[in-house]
């Protein structure tokens, strides 16, 4: 029965049900980490021979990977990822470890210098960001470190909420909206094609309007089916706004989330525009480990093999949380949540009210959560209901004992509200 039908004693007995569930609970001396959606020891290990794979032929494209230069990345690894993020090799740039850099610099770049289109520096003038919530935390970090207004607007099944869009970028201060186009961070929602040609053809008020299309999760599929994601810079040169997007993935979870390789895609003149600035910063990436990830991978079908060995691992854990989710809440009707086919974060509505009793609770007993809020720009979850939960990194066992024990925490959260 679920938990708004039952009458005052039966949710008093409900409640005292889940506080000796709870109390239970916190006697285990648990200790485990839900919080972060990082790659397992097990997924790691898939890419243990990049340890050793020998660098012999040392000049690749002419370049001596071991030397300075070669600012674009190397070719041959550049031609790889064009071909699945379906960009031309020439406007795609190979860089080091962490795609998050290149996102971070662009917009530095352009608070600094302006753009391409528009060389008037965005810190003349205020600068907001469209951030479709629930969305990626460490995007609203840059945005608030960075002094940018973050504007939150609902993320919907098929993307951000258009008509907050199109309402939001008839302001000329509102300069970008963040997007993960594929299995989005938390909710695993995919962008559709008419959703990215929309945001393509958008009339925004500021001529150097920015998608940033973050494609972290591009190839990172829990089910056989591929989610291809929209040709954004086809879309938006199609649309006559070939600069608008800038396109962001990485190999962090695909080989070595600390020792990956980051790619950035954009117009030929936002490629120009950013190896101007970023010469300044660096006199070339690390090309040693981007011919290693060129060996090791191979080719395309290469990145695609070792994603079906990752999905191995991965799929099991998903659907472990899937079930206890079902299993443990959908009876009592108090909590939602998204059934995600790829990424890697599974995004859970609880009672308005109620997300951060529950992390806290869950904190109490020794499972660690993402903080309640932590999805939304400045931390604020306006009806403080949504959870993060990230199946990947600890072992099945741990997973398991952690979800049941955040599903004890979300049932004691909801009765203490009900009697409230
Ligand atoms: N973008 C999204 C949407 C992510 O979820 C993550 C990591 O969780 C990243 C980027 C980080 O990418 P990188 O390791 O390339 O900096």
């Amino acid at each position: 029965m679920t938990l708004d039908s039952l009458s005052r004693d039966q949710i008093d007995a409900f409640l005292a049900e889940q506080q000796q569930a709870y109390a239970a609970l916190q006697q285990a001396g648990l200790k485990l980490d839900i919080t972060r959606g990082k790659p397992s020891a097990a997924q790691l290990d898939l890419s243990q021979d990049l340890l050793t794979t020998p660098v012999q032929d040392h000049v690749s494209g002419g370049v001596d990977v071991r030397n300075y230069g070669g600012g674009t990345g190397l070719a041959e690894l550049r031609a790889i990822f064009a071909e699945l993020l379906g960009v031309p090799v020439e406007q795609l740039l190979a860089g080091n470890n962490a795609s998050l850099s290149m996102m971070h610099d662009s917009i530095v770049f352009a608070l600094l210098h302006g753009t391409p289109e528009q060389p008037t520096p965005w810190r003349d003038g205020p600068v907001k960001f469209l951030c479709p919530a629930p969305g990626y935390d460490r995007h609203f970090a840059i945005c608030e470190h960075l002094g940018i207004e973050m504007i939150p607007i609902a993320m919907l099944v098929d993307g951000p909420d258009m008509a907050a869009v199109r309402e939001h970028v008839a302001d000329p201060a509102v300069k970008g909206i963040w997007i993960v186009p594929t299995y989005a961070n938390p909710t695993g929602a995919v962008v559709s094609e008419e959703v990215a040609a929309e945001l393509a053809a958008l009339q925004t008020a500021a001529p150097d309007f920015r998608i940033l299309w973050d494609n972290a999760y591009a190839v990172h599929d829990l089910t056989e089916d591929h989610a291809k994601s929209a040709d954004i810079l086809g879309l938006c040169s199609a649309a006559g706004h070939p600069e608008r997007p800038l396109m962001f993935a990485s190999t962090s979870k695909i080989t070595l989330a600390g020792s990956g390789v980051s790619f950035l895609a954009g117009s030929p003149a936002n490629i120009a525009w950013y190896l101007s600035h970023t010469a300044i910063r660096t006199i070339g990436p690390d090309k040693v480990n981007q011919l290693r990830h060129a060996q090791f991978l191979g080719s395309a079908q290469g990145v695609l093999d070792l994603m079906a060995r990752h999905r191995e691992i991965l799929a099991p854990k998903f659907a472990t949380v899937l079930r206890i989710l079902s299993e443990r809440l959908a009876p009592h009707g108090v909590a939602s949540w998204t059934e995600p086919k790829g990424g890697y974060f599974v995004s859970l509505d609880v009672v308005d009210g109620t997300a951060s009793r529950v992390v806290q609770l869950a904190k109490e007993a020794g499972i660690s959560l993402t903080p309640a809020g932590a999805s939304f720009p400045y931390g604020k979850d306006p009806r403080d209901r949504n959870i993060r939960i990230a199946p990947s990194f600890p072992p099945l066992d741990e997973l398991t004992q952690a979800m049941e024990g955040l599903t004890t925490c979300v049932l004691l959260a909801a009765a203490e509200k009900a009697v409230a």
